[in-house]
């Protein structure tokens, strides 16, 4: 990975001056002679869930993305995962960044060295001291879809740079922002005129198809819209030169959506020169970057009939419980409407699970007090997982650190960061190799 940064980019040190160079941030791992060690006597802390964020991979990301979308400037979704050393390298990298509030455009500025006008405030319904403030930070560029935040921007922030949010169809998507913001066609023109009556400058046109898109076509029709905004755009005297193609791209289907939008902008915007092309990706960029690794600390049987989780025959015979949940990395379970998947990281003294090792259903729950509180209802364990072995979740990167709660008093897990030394198969024998060390109680 070192090899294929840009020249400019001196990885990882120039970037992270305070990043030792692979791993940062758990008590009982250090680095020696090249190894990775564990303490002898463990921190108190030494059980707790910890990330382990791979920054390469988001690199890669990147790569990806300038492969097949080299027209479109990506603007990172800060949102999904706003963690401090992603930032950096997003901003190394070059990419803009969309921030949904005030706090989001402090933190990208704290960077340093970035200009506001890599910003966009991408939401349309800001509270009016937000908009303020983004006159005053130089932040121009914001969207909007309703004649009230026309009016307030036009109070406080009279020379920003406008672009009108259209809704799209985002009836595929896992999170439909539609039902919230985004206006429809049939309101554009007056929106736009209104716009016009205050003597706005509206640039362009954003939408979003929905977070977690999982059908890369909505692309033809959202792009066919957008180009419909434009025209009437025209038709009230703006010339617009900003088309904001927004998030929800899927790392598994983005081949197939970047091809769908190069297509659709092709045939929509034959004549592209003074047209920019942007685009707000979150979740693309950080999911696969991320995994978790989570310490059993209880095991019980299963509650009566009456509590049933599943259906009869899928009924859990064993519940374990982890120490992280959904009030905590795995909101993503109730907010992002993610299906999560543990994998056995340890078990006993043992880092591999043979492939004809017995298993049994088995439900996973979270620490706190609460019944919500189900990562997993049902699962295929192996039988002999016990009080003390390590389960790791890959793709932990999108929508789950950045809501996780205290709720509790559980404190959100630690991210312990590689910056590509390791291939991101690597990663799992990094956690298993540390979970080895970690000394534990079995039952
Ligand atoms: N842009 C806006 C305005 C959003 O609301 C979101 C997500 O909610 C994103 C971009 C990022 O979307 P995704 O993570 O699906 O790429």
């Amino acid at each position: 990975i070192i090899d294929e940064c840009p020249p400019d980019l001196n990885w990882p040190e120039d970037l992270f001056p305070d990043l030792p160079p692979l791993l940062h941030g758990h008590p009982d791992i250090h680095l020696r002679n090249g190894i990775l060690e564990a303490d002898q006597n463990p921190h108190p802390d030494a059980e707790r869930a910890f990330f382990v964020a791979d920054l390469s991979q988001v690199y890669k990301q990147h790569l990806r993305w300038r492969k097949c979308l080299p027209e479109i400037q990506p603007f990172y979704a800060v949102k999904c995962n706003p963690d401090p050393y992603i930032l950096r390298l997003l901003a190394a990298l070059g990419t803009g960044f969309d921030c949904a509030s005030n706090g989001e455009i402090s933190q990208v500025l704290s960077i340093g060295g970035i200009d506001p006008a890599r910003i966009i405030f991408a939401n349309p319904c800001k509270a009016v001291s937000f908009i303020r403030n983004a006159a005053k930070m130089d932040v121009h560029m914001m969207t909007f879809d309703n004649a009230d935040e026309l009016y307030k921007i036009a109070r406080a922030h009279p020379g920003a740079k406008l672009v009108v949010r259209i809704l799209t169809d985002d009836s595929k998507a896992l999170c439909q922002l539609g039902i919230k913001f985004g206006a429809p066609l049939a309101a554009v023109p007056a929106l736009l005129a209104k716009a016009k009556e205050l003597n706005l400058d509206v640039i362009g046109v954003s939408f979003h198809v929905g977070s977690g898109n999982y059908d890369p076509s909505v692309y033809t029709d959202a792009i066919s819209r957008a180009r419909s905004a434009f025209d009437m755009g025209e038709d009230i005297g703006y010339h617009f030169s900003l088309l904001d193609v927004g998030g929800g791209f899927e790392d598994a289907l983005f081949e197939q959506a970047s091809s769908y939008l190069t297509d659709a902008i092709e045939s929509y915007f034959p004549d592209r020169s003074g047209l920019r092309i942007i685009a707000e990706p979150g979740r693309f960029y950080v999911s696969t970057a991320f995994s978790i690794a989570t310490n059993i600390i209880a095991r019980r049987a299963p509650l009566g009939d009456e509590a049933a989780v599943a259906a009869p025959s899928e009924q859990p015979t064993v519940m374990y419980y982890i120490n992280d949940g959904v009030y905590g990395a795995f909101n993503c379970i109730l907010f992002d409407h993610q299906v999560v998947h543990p994998y056995v990281l340890s078990m006993g003294k043992s880092f591999h699970v043979a492939a004809n090792e017995p298993v049994q259903t088995s439900s996973v729950w979270g620490p706190t007090c609460d019944s919500i509180d189900c990562v997993c209802r049902t699962v295929s364990l192996p039988v002999g997982l016990r009080v003390g072995d390590w389960l790791g979740f890959a793709n932990m990167g999108a929508y789950t650190v950045c809501a996780a709660s205290q709720f509790n008093g559980f404190q959100v897990s630690k991210v312990v960061y590689t910056a590509g030394v390791f291939r991101s198969g690597e990663v799992r024998g990094l956690l298993a190799q540390f979970a080895s060390e970690v000394e534990k109680d079995n039952v």
